[in-house]
């Protein structure tokens, strides 16, 4: 009796259990990054896969027929945008799935709604697609990836409607986490998220908390997280191998002097490593920063000439191998950064 019991359990439990794992919603990605966001807000609704790793370019990735097989069946595609991946479109063509294509329902752009830094005054494709219409490394801001997990909740909401209040709640909840991530609880509390937002955007959140009190307290004391951790690198200068950074900069009200690439994806020549070489004498500039997929070790030759540090920063989730979700990309991200500010 008790085996059979044991045994009805059992089936009950396995077909239960088989029954969810069949019901998840492919989601794929097309880098880590997002593949993250995605599992901060779909939880167990979704089983997600990236195209490509953490340590790979975001920009060139092989197209394989491997690829196309992963997008096939998948119910959602989830890209950056903003041309970034200018491998994905033949890879959703190979994949020959209708319902995920760009423009499709189950085809959704995490940079929908979010204005592009560095926008070039003409379009150019000369020298290749990428940055042609501004830079795509949006998610270096984590305002922009409050956005871009709503952009992925609308598209998860249109493929499965059921789910709404759980994508929602857990929107909310991702939101939530990155605003005291950012800010600190304390701010978060007195101003509001909104306000907050609205502060840094203008890019005089710091200066408007110094100038201000709360209940006979100056409001930069309540500001806590990421933002207070980098204070004591407001203006610090940089250079920087690819123009990875712009967000980040802004972020943290950091300073890029120049980068080793004369333009984006285009490989450094001698001219702009000595054009480099006078910016790193010229301004007072701790690290030469670097995502791990470019040539390091020019990166660390030109340091050691320039008596500087060469700081290889994990530029997305999965880059090295502490960077396992968005907040541990941040907190690296900043502990990298403050280890190296003083050359
Ligand atoms: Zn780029």
């Amino acid at each position: 009796m008790r085996v059979h019991l044991w045994f009805t359990m059992a089936t009950l439990l396995l077909t239960f259990g088989v029954g969810l794992a069949d019901e998840r919603l492919k989601v794929v990605t097309s880098n880590e990054t997002l593949a993250a966001v995605a599992r901060e807000v779909g939880g167990d609704r979704v089983e997600v896969f990236s195209l490509s790793r953490g340590v790979e370019d975001p920009h060139y990735v092989s197209p394989t027929p491997s690829l196309m097989l992963q997008v096939t069946d998948a119910d959602l595609f989830f890209e950056n945008g903003m041309e970034l991946e200018c491998w994905v479109e033949r890879v959703l063509d190979g994949g020959r799935n209708a319902k995920i294509r760009r423009g499709a329902k189950a085809h959704v752009y995490a940079c929908a709604g979010i204005s592009p830094l560095e926008v070039p005054s003409t379009l150019s494709r000369s020298e290749g697609c990428i940055h042609a219409h501004g830079n795509p490394h949006i998610w270096l801001d984590p305002i922009n990836a409050k956005t871009m997990a709503a952009n992925l909740v609308e598209g998860l909401k249109r493929v499965d409607p059921e789910g709404s209040e759980v994508y929602d709640q857990r929107y909310a909840q991702f939101r939530a986490r990155i605003d005291v991530a950012f800010y600190g609880r304390d701010l978060i509390e007195v101003l509001g998220s909104e306000y907050c937002d609205r502060l840094q955007r203008s890019g005089g959140l710091i200066e408007f908390l110094e100038a201000h009190e709360y209940k006979g307290r100056s409001l930069i004391e309540s500001l806590g997280g990421w933002r207070k951790k980098m204070l004591p690198l407001r203006d610090m200068n940089l250079v920087a191998y690819h123009q990875t950074w712009a967000y980040l900069r802004d972020a943290f009200d950091l300073d890029v002097v120049a980068h080793v690439e004369p333009k984006p994806g285009i490989s450094p020549t001698p001219s702009q490593i000595s054009l480099v070489r006078r910016m790193i004498e010229r301004h007072e500039v701790p690290a030469i920063i670097s995502a791990p997929y470019y040539d390091v070790g020019k990166v660390r030759t030109l340091a050691e000439e320039t008596k500087t540090n060469a700081v290889v920063l994990p530029s997305g989730v999965g880059a090295d191998a502490a960077s396992v979700d968005y907040f541990s990309l941040f907190e690296r991200i900043t502990d990298l950064l403050l280890e190296n500010a003083r050359s």
